[in-house]
């Protein structure tokens, strides 16, 4: 039996789950133990809280972006807090007990995400708003949702980051709430940068219709209660600036993994398999990997579209090397997708762009959010966001060979 410890059950560590089921299923003999750790373990899609952020202020957030294919997947709840890759265990801390508990692993994913990254600029933390829990994307329902201050009349919501986060949470706001004024600001001269021209022009017209101010160039300095300044001393009144730009590994990645190779941003560097370099048996893929990009050349972009690609060659190259086969390169050949209100979206898939209602259908399967036969392996208890440290353990059928026996959720339970 070959056990494999997963960090991170956001887009990249389910779909590294799921992958490594069917890929142990088709291969003969090989028997994998799969542990998934998360955090939250509420089957959040991030390329979802747009929807909630722009929406009505309201209670049942949690419900409101659990991706449907995922709502039924377990609730098993860990945060990770330490890692020994000598002795191949990582440490995980029941968030309801505060028990810790040890995992021992023949291989470990790490697929723990990324955070914002605000590079020091006066005011970001104090002022701004990001997006990347439901708790932030209520936040800001909620602040659009008070009218502004006499004094700040004609002040608008700033959205920094013109990246996927930043369009679609700009495109769904002015879309849903269009008594605001909506400022779209990025320090680069076009949308979308590492992609094809064709696709920034089409997201350009898409905001511009959603009636966003698009502001290309526009180096943020400073951030205020009330306003936004940018290098070349312009201000931008502003009653709500969210913070969507640049992205950094979250920091227990940066602070663990003695040995491995970080970027600046505290990202793992893996190789063109992506396993980590330095370590051993240490595999990384999604927001927090800096993964070669061998189509394109550099590494590959932060995207919900790449993350899922990564994990399912990370699924197979894990089970190759546990089957004592040679691992595949990761070579970066994935769809760009980008939603742009609540029901469109803009692709870049097979080198053409599609928008409209196909965009939102390539949207809907480049991010995984609609159910396969795959997502419903995921074992179901029924209590979102409850925390429990049940194992739910479901056996598949081998198509040859023997069973591949999937565990998800915490297979050893020793103190430490
Ligand atoms: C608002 C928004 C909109 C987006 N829209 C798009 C889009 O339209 N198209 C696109 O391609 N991409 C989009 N993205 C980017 C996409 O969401 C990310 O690239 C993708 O989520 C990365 O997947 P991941 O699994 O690496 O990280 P995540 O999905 O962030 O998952 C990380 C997981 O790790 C868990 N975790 C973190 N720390 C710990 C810890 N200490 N212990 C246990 N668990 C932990 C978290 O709970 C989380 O479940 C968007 C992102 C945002 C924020």
């Amino acid at each position: 039996m070959t056990r494999v410890v997963v960090l991170g059950g956001g887009i990249a560590g389910r779909s590294v789950a799921l992958h490594l089921a069917r890929a142990a299923r088709s291969q003969r003999g090989t028997r994998l133990e799969v542990t998934l750790l998360d955090a939250a373990m509420n089957g959040l899609a991030r390329p979802l809280l747009p929807q909630v952020a722009s929406g009505p202020p309201a209670s049942n957030i949690g419900s409101r972006v659990r991706r449907p294919a995922r709502a039924r997947a377990e609730q098993v709840r860990f945060v990770f807090a330490d890692v020994d890759t000598d002795d191949r265990f990582v440490v995980g801390v029941n968030p309801s007990t505060g028990a810790q508990l040890r995992f021992d692993y023949d291989h470990l994913v790490v697929a723990l995400g990324a955070t914002n990254e605000d590079t020091g600029i006066p005011g970001v933390r104090e002022h701004a708003v990001c997006l990347r829990t439901p708790a932030d994307a209520a936040e800001i329902a909620y602040r659009c949702s008070v009218p502004a201050p006499r004094a700040t009349r004609r002040t608008a919501v700033v959205v920094v980051g013109a990246g996927p986060a930043g369009i679609s949470l700009a495109a769904h706001l002015a879309l849903r709430n269009p008594g605001i004024e909506i400022v779209l600001a990025d320090r680069k001269p076009r949308l979308l940068t590492p992609f094809p021209r064709e696709l920034g022009d089409t997201v350009a017209g898409a905001l511009a219709r959603a009636g966003v101010s698009w502001r290309p160039d526009s180096l943020v300095s400073e951030v205020h209660p009330d306003r936004v300044v940018l290098r070349d001393g312009a201000e931008i009144p502003s009653a709500l600036c969210v913070w969507t730009a640049g992205t950094r590994s979250v920091p227990e990645v940066e602070t663990s993994f003695a040995g491995a190779e970080h970027t600046t941003g505290g990202r793992l560097v893996t190789d063109p398999m992506l396993r980590v370099r330095g370590v051993a048996d240490v595999w990384a893929c999604g927001d927090n990997a800096s993964v070669p990009w061998l189509d394109a050349g550099g590494d590959c972009p932060a995207l919900g579209t790449f993350a899922r690609a990564q994990a399912r060659r990370l699924a197979r190259n894990v089970v190759s090397v546990a089957s004592g086969d040679y691992a595949t390169s990761f070579r970066g050949d994935v769809p760009v997708v980008v939603s742009v209100g609540p029901a469109s979206a803009v692709a870049l898939w097979r080198g053409r762009v599609l928008r409209g209602w196909t965009g939102g259908v390539a949207w809907h399967l480049g991010l995984g959010l609609v159910p396969t036969p795959l997502s419903r392996l995921l074992p179901h208890d029924g209590n979102a966001g409850q925390s429990d440290v049940g194992t739910p353990t479901i056996t598949l059928p081998s198509a040859r060979g023997p069973s591949a026996s999937v565990e998800l959720g915490p297979a050893k339970r020793r103190g430490r």
